[in-house]
């Protein structure tokens, strides 16, 4: 559960596949009732707030505060990667290249064989610079170069 003023960290979250809830403006009321209904730890950077399971982060940076819950909670970028809408939080599932045809700009339609796109929002997702940018991220915040697989 990403507080409101974590966005960016929320995303790059996502982008590593894991479950980040995250609101805009959400209430410090909600924010406890929902991590608490949903057994989710609460990441933020507010000293006030006090939960059982709360991350407090202290670096306003995001490579930092991103490494900082990789190390804590032992998780792994490389482990299941775009695999989540980074708007919705929701699983991507994998369509039909001609079902996104109409969707997808002609090069980038034209370069890629794999689509996956988002039961909510319909966003279609595939592997362009922007994962390029998202892997030398994980790599940045780990230490680690990249799986075989994403070479
Ligand atoms: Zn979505």
């Amino acid at each position: 559960m990403v507080d409101d003023h974590l966005r960016r960290l929320a995303r790059k979250l996502r982008s590593a596949g894991l479950d980040a809830a995250w609101e805009p403006e959400i209430a410090d009321r909600e924010l406890y009732r929902r991590s608490w209904l949903e057994k989710r730890t609460i990441l933020t950077m507010k000293k006030s707030l006090w939960a059982p399971r709360l991350y407090l982060l202290r670096s306003q940076n995001v490579l930092a505060q991103f490494r900082g819950v990789m190390e804590t909670f032992d998780l792994d970028p490389f482990a299941v990667p775009f695999t989540r809408c980074v708007l919705c939080n929701v699983l991507h599932e994998e369509v039909d290249r001609e079902d996104v045809a109409a969707t997808v700009p002609g090069n980038a339609y034209g370069l890629h064989l794999h689509f996956r796109r988002c039961p909510r929002c319909e966003k279609v997702f595939w592997r362009g610079s922007h994962t390029e940018r998202t892997l030398r991220f994980f790599e940045e915040a780990t230490g680690r170069e990249r799986p075989e697989r994403f070479r």
